[in-house]
């Protein structure tokens, strides 16, 4: 699985595209989260209309899906025809089509490829183009979930929006990978992830890599701390735009 992090920033960076990832398996490519500025980072990345098989939408926040309208838009434009999955934790057939209506009116008429939706409750496995995925609630200020992907004897964790709950520190645990929001640096907002309790987690996970993304503009800029914390702890470091892994 090669995993790009197309964006990492939170929803109003104006330095960073927002957080969403784009994983690449048996040359299908699923991407996880769409917010505002991200259709436009995931076309410099793809340029076959047919190669998206899935969308996972963590949550609804506009930083989050904001960007279907556009990305449905372009596919229709360059021709694709096979169907697109959309896989979320609670219905989205509704704000998906709500938001493609605003965006552009009528448009949905014109779409030639089927959507089709899957929503995903917790302890369930779902199986979808050699992929398994899980899904856990976090702590957000709307219903949210954290996604583990698993192909073979590889996984990785994508924390979305928020806190880890319970049930969410036990799907990160064992996986190869976790990418998990850390809106500020110390522990003080409930609905959000911080880089201290990311800390934590990554220890109580015994996961050998964490990646952070979602930082706040105001926690990018508390270099000192940053630095100090992330040189200590060479398992737990700031992902960048564009930066690409295998697993
Ligand atoms: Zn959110
Ligand atoms: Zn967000």
């Amino acid at each position: 699985m090669k995993l790009t992090f197309l964006g990492t920033g939170e929803a109003c960076d104006p330095t960073r595209p927002n957080t969403s990832l784009l994983l690449e398996t048996d040359s299908d490519f699923h991407l996880l989260d769409c917010g505002f500025t991200v259709p436009h980072a995931f076309f410099g990345h793809c340029l076959d209309p047919e190669q998206l098989k899935t969308l996972w939408i963590s949550h609804f926040h506009g930083d989050h899906f904001f960007g279907v309208p556009l990305l449905l838009l372009r596919l229709w434009e360059m021709g694709r025809k096979g169907p697109l999955q959309i896989i979320s934790g609670v219905a989205a057939d509704e704000k998906i089509w709500a938001a493609l209506e605003l965006a552009y009116p009528n448009f949905r008429e014109r779409l030639q490829f089927p959507v089709c939706f899957t929503q995903l409750k917790p302890g369930e496995k779902f199986r979808y183009r050699h992929l398994d995925y899980m899904l856990a609630a976090t702590v957000h200020s709307q219903p949210s979930f954290a996604l583990k992907i698993e192909k073979g004897n590889k996984s990785f964790y994508y924390s979305g929006d928020g806190r880890a709950t319970t049930e969410a520190e036990e799907l990160m645990q064992g996986c190869d990978l976790i990418v998990h929001e850390a809106f500020t640096l110390e522990d003080r907002m409930e609905t959000h992830g911080s880089i201290a309790s990311c800390l934590s987690l990554q220890k109580k996970s015994r996961c050998p890599k964490m990646a952070l993304v979602h930082l706040s503009r105001q926690t990018r800029q508390e270099q000192g701390p940053l630095a100090k914390i992330l040189s200590e702890k060479q398992r737990i470091y700031l992902a960048d735009d564009g930066e690409q892994l295998i697993l």
